[in-house]
């Protein structure tokens, strides 16, 4: 039997990717978003024995106990979480307002504390536990335009970095996956709108020589959450295309 994982913005991209790659190895999956729709309607096609769909706003804390409880009554105990629900914004600074500001660090960082500090209870009783949160490698590098969400995801990889020295002793390991350029529904959103350069642009830039694919995260993810990984904890593993960062 595998093992019972939490999946947010898994009814898109990344996350939908992870999902389907821990179902496919065995793992019984909650698929976590703000689409109810979406995520139910992955669920099902991954098999109701096996996957379950929720609608939450990760950035309130309610819905997400709410939510963990019913995985579970489903599932049992969760031992593995994986934080990728977010959103993007592109502003020059000075048009931040505090609302856009307030809401990026709601869901992108307080909602990745609200997932995992709902679920470290159940990994201390078992001493075991695999948290990946996915940050961006736009909070190691910086990005124009992006204050309010750099800020978010440089605070994803600080709160990922702290949480692996506490929880350390008790068998669970915290790291993070800031991705690169990947080709999700987000990215080409952004890419649309001229928010990033064409998919063609960064691929020439980037060493690999291609964008990214949600794939690519799913296998270093399930790489993380993974018995094999126990040795590896508060790292941020870079799967970016050989970008130095
Ligand atoms: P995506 O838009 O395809 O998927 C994100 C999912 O998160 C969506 O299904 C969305 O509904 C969900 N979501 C958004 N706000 C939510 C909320 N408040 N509560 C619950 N769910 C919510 O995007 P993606 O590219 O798969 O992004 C996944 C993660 O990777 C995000 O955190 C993003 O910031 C990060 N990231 C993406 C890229 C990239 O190039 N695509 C690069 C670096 C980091």
């Amino acid at each position: 039997m595998g093992r019972v994982a939490v999946v947010t913005g898994a009814a898109s991209g990344m996350g939908l990717a992870i999902a389907q790659r821990l179902a496919g190895r065995g793992d019984r999956v909650a698929l976590v978003d703000l689409d109810g729709e979406g995520a139910e309607r992955a669920a099902a096609e991954l098999g109701a024995d096996v996957a379950m769909g929720a609608a939450v706003d990760v950035s309130d804390r309610g819905a997400v106990d709410a939510a963990l409880a019913s995985v579970r009554e489903r599932f049992g105990p969760i031992e593995i979480m994986v934080t990728s629900a977010g959103f993007d914004r592109f502003d020059a600074f000075t048009d931040i307002t505090v609302e856009s500001w307030e809401r990026m660090l709601a869901v992108n960082l307080t909602g990745t504390f609200h997932c995992v500090q709902a679920a470290v209870p159940d990994m201390l009783a078992a001493k075991w536990g695999r948290i990946v949160t996915i940050s961006s490698s736009s909070a190691q590098s910086g990005a124009a335009r992006m204050a309010h969400y750099v800020a978010s995801k440089g605070g994803v990889i600080a709160l990922t970095k702290a949480l692996a020295l506490e929880l350390a002793p008790n068998g669970i390991t915290v790291n993070t996956i800031p991705p690169g350029f990947i080709l999700t529904p987000m990215a080409r959103r952004a890419e649309e709108r001229g928010d990033l350069p064409s998919l063609e642009a960064v691929a020439a830039r980037t060493p690999v020589r291609r964008a990214g694919t949600a794939d690519d995260i799913a296998a270093a993810c399930a790489f993380l959450c993974s018995d094999e990984a126990g040795y590896i904890t508060g790292q941020a593993l870079n799967v970016n295309g050989g970008w130095y960062l």
